[in-house]
């Protein structure tokens, strides 16, 4: 068990949209902390319940869509999402998840955004105190979340991930909010997921060079490049398996056969670029400062061997 000071189980936890980006977004380095000591929880804000059927094969003769309508296979779907992220969970090694409650908001600008119920219409103090709630209760060291520029994929779910994630991470330890959400924590970092364009283009190479086509196109290398805020770089060579395994968990949103999801396996990618990548945003470790020229290879890192007291 890797602990703190104060003999505190180190704790990480990740913020998520929908059931499938914690298979996409961060797997390895999860699984590579549950299997290393580490305490791991997953907090997913929706039910994904916009999602489309993703896969083709499940609409052919002898699957679960075969011959379904649109209704009946929003309705399939719906069911389904809840199993595929337990098995997802399962295989990363998630120790604990908690759903916050809302429905999917849907691509931007589709009608969705407007249901009450959804994540995008949430008031954003009581939805940041659902998340404050969770930190409290998990104490978790280290939180992770999607980082600040949406540019590249702008989804309404996506963007309110990021806004009540910095707004807990602040307030989680400031008794003057939320008072009923239970004894205060300070989290002591903060991170940013990151798909880094060292990854992009590396694996791109790879790709033309191994099976002579690519899904990266111009779109792909037109996103923005956040690579000099990089601060963490983690080799997970060996839990790479957590990704690809994740993936196929969510039969409905991923296609087994898809190259952008699967174009290399697992040991290519262990080959061609064995990392993931990360920026942190915000420490409260005084000691500990690293950057694009001094990584650290470790979201615990400093951790132990700072001082620090939380906020009162
Ligand atoms: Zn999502």
């Amino acid at each position: 068990m890797r602990s703190d000071a104060n003999g505190n189980q180190f704790c990480a936890l990740t913020v998520h949209a929908h059931p499938d980006d914690e298979a996409s977004k961060g797997a390895p380095t999860f699984a590579m902390y549950a299997a290393t000591g580490v305490r791991t929880v997953l907090v997913c804000c929706t039910g994904g319940e916009e999602g489309d059927l993703n896969n083709p094969s499940l609409k052919e003769p002898g699957m679960p869509f075969y011959g379904l309508d649109e209704t009946s296979q929003r309705e399939l779907l719906a069911t389904m999402r809840p199993q595929e992220l337990a098995k997802s969970v399962e295989i990363i090694g998630f120790h604990k998840t908690h759903m916050l409650g809302y429905r999917d908001s849907g691509m931007a600008e589709s009608p969705e955004n407007s249901n009450p119920e959804c994540f995008h219409m949430a008031d954003m103090d009581d939805a940041t105190g659902r998340l404050v709630k969770i930190i409290r209760a998990e104490k978790p060291h280290v939180v992770v979340t999607y980082n600040d520029d949406h540019r590249g994929y702008p989804h309404p779910d996506h963007i309110k991930v990021h806004e009540i994630s910095i707004r807990a991470f602040d307030r989680a330890g400031d008794p003057s909010w939320y008072p009923q959400a239970g004894p205060v924590w300070q989290p002591l970092k903060m991170y940013y997921s990151v798909w880094s364009r060292s990854r992009l283009t590396t694996i791109h190479e790879a790709l033309m060079r191994l099976r002579g086509s690519s899904p990266y196109d111009e779109n792909w290398f037109s996103r923005p490049n956040m690579d000099d805020r990089i601060t963490t770089k983690m080799n997970i060579a060996d839990y790479l398996w957590a990704r690809s395994g994740a993936l196929k968990a969510h039969a409905t949103q991923v296609d087994e056969n898809e190259p952008f999801w699967f174009g290399l396996s697992d040991d290519e990618l262990a080959e061609v670029y064995p990392f993931e990548d990360w920026i942190l945003a915000e420490s409260c470790l005084e000691n500990h400062k690293p950057s694009s020229e001094n990584l650290e290879d470790d979201l615990f890192a400093g951790i132990s061997e700072s001082k620090y007291s939380f906020r009162s």
